[in-house]
């Protein structure tokens, strides 16, 4: 099974704030009062159209943006992390979720050659307008009250599991490493084999220490991991993605091949079995498990257990009694 990296952007793979960093292509590296002023709290998307129309009004062609947007630093280690996953994109899936902009990302990312490992970038949508001018629209719209009103990353990336389990990827394991107060709303819907990594010092760090302090270790069911340098973050994915199983494993998807039995998915090892579609009953599995040669490794016992009927599409994860290693 896949792990699935989720990445935010600013002050994560960048240092710095691409929406500050911007304001160094004007010729005075400033913004007048003028736009200053017009920033109202969880409107910041908004907002930055204002910034963005201001730009180009001052004369700043997208070029001269996107030059300027290519001279962000990264923060240490990130170039490093991200050739590693584009490297492993057999094991390793990639995506940023960011409350910047999906043209600056693509900048920044391709200034450095480093756009391919990134499989989606979920940010607010921009577009250089006739005028020449850089235009914004927000993420989405959605129900949080945690979150900015263009952007809840717990949403986006529920939805990007949900659409991956409808396509047959189930990740065996989600790291989300971020840096900000909006990264804490999705670290809290990662389940006990995930893990969140916070920069240390920064926002999230606090927010989840705080969160710890006041309601306990339950509140939070991923591992908590924190790092200050991407080579930490590289270190904690080279180990996870050694890890190999003990014995043989079939994954199977809830589409079905043209024999009217479920599709084994990949072989690696310990029999996992991903039933997604409440109509697949044990009698499919156990009849899949002996195309395979692997009815000997599992009972009909435990075949019957594992499916149950109550279990839905939200079952993303492979809970752990669903999986069996024929060695025990
Ligand atoms: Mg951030
Ligand atoms: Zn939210």
């Amino acid at each position: 099974m896949k792990i699935l990296m989720v990445f935010d952007f600013d002050h994560t793979v960048v240092d710095e704030n691409c929406d500050i960093w911007v304001i160094k292509c004007l010729p005075t590296q400033t913004l007048p009062d003028s736009v200053e002023s017009t920033y109202r709290r969880g409107q910041w998307t908004e907002y930055m159209g204002r910034v963005m129309a201001y730009i180009g009004d001052q004369g700043v062609a997208p070029d001269r943006v996107r030059s300027i947007m290519e001279t962000i630093p990264f923060t240490p280690g990130m170039p490093e992390l991200l050739t590693f996953v584009s490297e492993n994109k057999s094991t390793v899936d990639c995506i940023i979720v960011s409350d910047a902009n999906t043209m600056f990302i693509e900048w920044v990312l391709q200034g450095v050659g480093l756009r391919e490992a990134v499989d989606q970038v979920y940010s607010n949508p921009a577009s250089i307008s006739e005028s020449g001018c850089m235009e914004l629209r927000p993420h989405h719209s959605h129900q949080c009250a945690k979150c900015p009103v263009n952007m809840c990353k717990k949403k986006v990336l529920e939805t990007y599991l949900s659409e991956k389990a409808d396509g047959g990827e189930v990740y065996g394991r989600v790291l989300y490493v971020g840096d900000g107060g909006n990264d804490l709303c999705p670290a809290l819907c990662l389940s006990e084999r995930d893990a969140v990594m916070p920069r240390k010092g920064y926002t999230l760090d606090k927010m989840l220490t705080r969160l710890r302090d006041e309601e306990g270790k339950g509140s939070i069911s991923a591992k908590v991991i924190p790092w200050s340098s991407g080579a930490e973050i590289l270190q904690e994915l080279r180990d996870m993605n050694l890890k190999k199983p003990l014995s043989e494993e079939v994954l199977f998807s809830h589409e079905e091949d043209g024999r009217g039995g479920p599709q084994p998915r990949e072989k690696t090892s310990s029999v996992h079995v991903v039933a997604l579609n409440p109509n697949l009953h044990s009698e499919m599995i156990q009849i899949c498990l002996i195309q395979h040669r692997l009815r000997k490794a599992i009972k009909a016992s435990k075949c019957s257990k594992l499916y149950p009927r109550r279990l839905r599409k939200q079952a993303l994860m492979v809970p752990r009694w669903l999986s069996y290693d024929p060695h025990d």
